[in-house]
């Protein structure tokens, strides 16, 4: 064995070879580079999958928080609740609309804890954005009861939760608004970047496809200034050649979690992941924990295994965010998890025969 990569998007890309470059050549030769009839199927087709009215597409899952959050009307002046464990771009968007983000350290499951949101909330705030990270639910139940109780939006931040559930309700479908990205490593993946929002409330859907498209609805009908952020057709073809995939791609994520998870739990002083009940985890990161990951990932790297850290720094301790002033003992837990975290290699095609390798090196960094 040479080498175990932490994803493989070639794997994935020679499994639907036939069909990726049938579609990219159509859409060449229609020359559907933008907007048009491939993103209106891929639109819908995923609206039809959640089971949502409005499927509005952008350019990215960054941006798609950044509109939902400026259609919701939030701005200067305004707070943000989120969560410590995300990648930036869930509060550089808070901070772009000119609102302040507003952080919660994580529970057990690196997701927001939810008993610590009450207490930050105040008459600034305005919305919650949880993240479901690592394709696990956060405790939306709960949050939905307090944003209901202070009359705050949720928008779900699901870039990592595509098909993840919590009570067999797919997430995504909790609060006013919720956002994906098809980055290519993310679990519907395009072959460049990519994002959507789904909403069920048309007013703000209307809003949405508005400022994503330079404030129009209709060509030169600037009814507001807006954005430039839309799907390519390229893009929005690859995503429908890849959506009839995604369960089994999921089904394969989760039974390759299973295999790890039999053979790491008791292996050194390696934590598997949590699963939160009534939960599905899909797995976009299948993150373990120990308290020496820093040699156990050098370990690895020198056995060929490609591992990750998500990540490194909690928001708060990021340089960027210094002006907030934020404690670090308002963080004890994710601050403690940060260094502790390693994400192993993880996609669909992932086999038997390479997890075993990972394991048996993992094992072997144990025992030596
Ligand atoms: C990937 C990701 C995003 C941003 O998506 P892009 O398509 O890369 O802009 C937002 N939030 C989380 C949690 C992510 O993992």
């Amino acid at each position: 064995m040479n080498q175990i990569p932490f994803v493989d998007l070639k794997a994935q890309y020679l499994s639907i070879k036939e069909d990726i470059d049938n579609v990219l050549q159509k859409i060449i030769n229609e020359t559907a580079f933008i907007g048009g009839k491939y993103v209106q199927i891929f639109e819908n087709e995923f609206a039809k999958l959640y089971g949502v009215k409005h499927c509005i597409s952008c350019a990215n899952g960054t941006d798609a928080i950044y509109i939902t959050l400026k259609m919701l009307g939030i701005g200067k002046g305004d707070e943000v609740i989120t969560t410590a464990a995300s990648w930036i771009s869930t509060s550089e968007t808070i901070s772009q609309t000119g609102a302040l983000p507003v952080f919660v350290d994580v529970d057990e499951y690196s997701t927001i804890n939810v008993e610590l949101i009450e207490k930050k909330i105040n008459s600034k705030t305005k919305a919650i954005i949880p993240v479901h990270l690592y394709g696990q639910s956060a405790n939306i139940v709960e949050i939905r009861k307090i944003a209901e109780e202070n009359s705050l939006f949720i928008i779900e931040d699901c870039a990592q939760a595509h098909l993840s559930e919590y009570n067999n309700q797919l997430l995504g479908t909790f609060g006013i608004a919720s956002t994906f990205s098809f980055y290519p490593g993310k679990n519907l993946g395009a072959y460049g970047d990519a994002g959507c929002i789904l909403t069920n409330n048309n007013s703000l859907a209307q809003k949405l496809r508005m400022y994503a498209n330079h404030g129009t609805l209709k060509k030169h009908e600037h009814i507001v200034e807006g954005i430039n952020s839309r799907l390519d057709g390229l893009q929005a073809g690859i995503l429908s050649v890849k959506l009839p995939h995604l369960r089994k791609w999921t089904e394969q994520r989760i039974n390759n979690a299973k295999y790890y998870d039999k053979n790491l739990k008791n292996v050194g002083d390696l934590v598997i992941p949590p699963v939160r009940i009534d939960s599905k985890h899909t797995y976009h990161l299948y993150v373990i924990k120990s308290s020496s990951r820093n040699k156990l990932k050098e370990y690895l790297s020198d056995n060929g295994v490609r591992t990750a850290i998500h990540y490194p720094k909690a928001l708060p301790l990021l340089e960027a965010y210094k002006y907030l002033n934020c404690n670090i003992t308002d963080y004890p837990v994710v601050s403690k998890y940060q260094d502790e975290i390693l994400s192993l290699p993880m996609f669909p095609e992932l086999t038997t025969v390479q997890m075993d390798f990972v394991i048996s090196k993992i094992k072997d960094f144990f025992n030596q």
